[in-house]
């Protein structure tokens, strides 16, 4: 039987931004709110978040921008490169505050948070009505707020927050569940919509004719285990208000990946080897935090690059190589040198190249794996501790090994400095990062 961590009278507070992104994009230019704006993905590819009125227009997530940059133009619609740099501060903002005002926090993405809230659901809802108005207060984010015995059902009762004005932000699932246990909610629910469970196990589902929260709520829970996971069976326990999705308070989400991609387009086209090695390069530091992050080490890097399939000019050409490493390792030099090495002899000097990915694979735990320094797996441990550092302070690109330490003259050159890194032409200002980028106040 799963285990049940905490008694309902104790509910999960989950916290929700808005529109996150396209909210950030708002709170230093105030002109911009309440007016239909984009925030596009890199290279300004697709719409990947949308304030309430660009939401009202009909624009979708995913949509390339240059499908609708027309008709955006005759609605007025704002774009805006994605600026990670800006919205990972002010996330970082709105989680420190809300951290104060409840126990427990999980940190789930970069806008969403759970809460342990230890004390009965009407006083909670107070709490989180205090939280929601000091973060609006103070970070300009406004946020969603679901209160509930479990986080399936936060989640639910979030989703529900978010759709219905009335609801001032803030729902909780004894209001929602106050005349029929919350049957009409779960049966408004499609099971694509519950929390954990994805597209392929919906298709499965709904094979068997469960289609809504409500008719999975009501299936046999060890039926249902033993015929899918115990996971199934525990969001269907979830659904009735047990909970048994326990806290994780591990950095990595409790799950590790079994290998780490980084992979960009490139802002314009790389001809030769110089400049896919110094691609290889950049990509192979980034995967590297994210291996240290996950704490493993990697025994393979590889590395591919491709010309453009839909080139009708150039033959689509693509090249990769790999190489194994010595001793396991997470020390950027290590890594960015194999990454380099990798590519070495494999690049046809005429192909004009549009994107470049490196993958580290074979992860060990870091933990479990002691080398002996004299062995040489690592050139230098304090190294990539200085280097997470100073990534922390003052972003991504500051210092780093080769072409991942050098910077452009301006934010529109991208990170690097390089004529290859990516496009962002309507980058609004790091106004919380970056100095020379503060917003100026004039009162006349
Ligand atoms: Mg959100």
């Amino acid at each position: 039987m799963p285990e049940q961590p905490h008694t309902p009278k104790h509910p999960i507070v989950l916290a929700d931004a808005n529109n996150f992104y396209a909210s950030c994009e708002a709170v230093f230019h105030p002109e911009v709110a309440g007016k239909p704006l984009v925030v596009l993905s890199n290279n300004d590819g697709c719409v990947v978040s949308r304030s309430a009125e660009a939401k009202a227009l009909g624009i979708a997530n995913g949509t390339p921008w240059f499908t609708i940059r027309q008709e955006a133009a005759y609605d007025q619609v704002i774009a805006r490169s994605s600026n990670y740099e800006l919205y990972g501060s002010l996330s970082h903002r709105m989680m420190s505050i809300m951290s104060r005002f409840l126990p427990g926090q999980e940190i789930y993405s970069i806008d969403e948070c759970f809460l342990h809230s230890p004390w009965d659901t009407e006083r909670t809802r107070l709490i989180a009505a205090d939280m929601r108005r000091t973060v609006l207060q103070g970070v300009g984010i406004p946020v969603s707020i679901g209160i509930a015995p479990t986080k399936t059902l936060a989640k639910i009762t979030n989703h529900w927050a978010k759709r219905h004005p009335s609801s001032h932000g803030i729902t909780t699932w004894s209001d929602l569940s106050r005349n029929d246990h919350g049957t009409a909610v779960l049966a408004s629910t499609e099971i694509d919509d519950i929390w954990g469970i994805g597209r392929r196990l919906a298709k499965r589902l709904r094979g068997l004719g469960i289609r809504q929260a409500a008719q999975l709520r009501d299936q046999d829970p060890a039926a249902m285990r033993r015929l899918f996971s115990v996971q199934l069976e525990r969001t269907i326990l979830e659904l009735r208000g047990v909970p048994c999705i326990a806290e994780d308070n591990d950095a990595t989400g409790g799950k590790r990946d079994s290998q780490i991609l980084c992979s960009r387009m490139f802002g314009t086209p790389i001809r030769g080897e110089e400049g896919l090695r110094q691609a290889a390069s950049v990509y192979a530091q980034y995967a590297c935090r994210r291996l240290q992050r996950q704490h493993s080490l990697c025994t393979r890097v590889s590395v591919f690059c491709a010309s453009s399939p839909f080139n009708a000019h150039d033959q689509y050409s693509s090249a990769c190589g790999s190489i194994l490493l010595q001793d396991p390792s997470d020390d950027p030099v290590i890594i960015s040198a194999a990454a380099r090495q990798a590519l070495h002899g494999r690049i046809t000097p005429s192909v004009r190249y549009v994107r470049a990915g490196v993958m580290l694979t074979g992860l060990v735990d870091a933990d479990a794996y002691d080398t002996l320094p004299t062995l040489g797996a690592r050139t230098d441990p304090g190294l990539s501790e200085a280097f997470e550092q100073v990534a922390r302070r003052f972003g991504p690109a500051h210092v780093g090994i080769g072409y991942a330490g050098i910077r452009g003259d301006g934010r529109n050159n991208g990170d690097t400095g390089a004529s290859w890194t990516m496009r962002r032409e309507m980058l609004s200002a790091r106004c919380t990062t970056r100095w020379d980028e503060m917003p100026v106040v004039r009162a006349d």
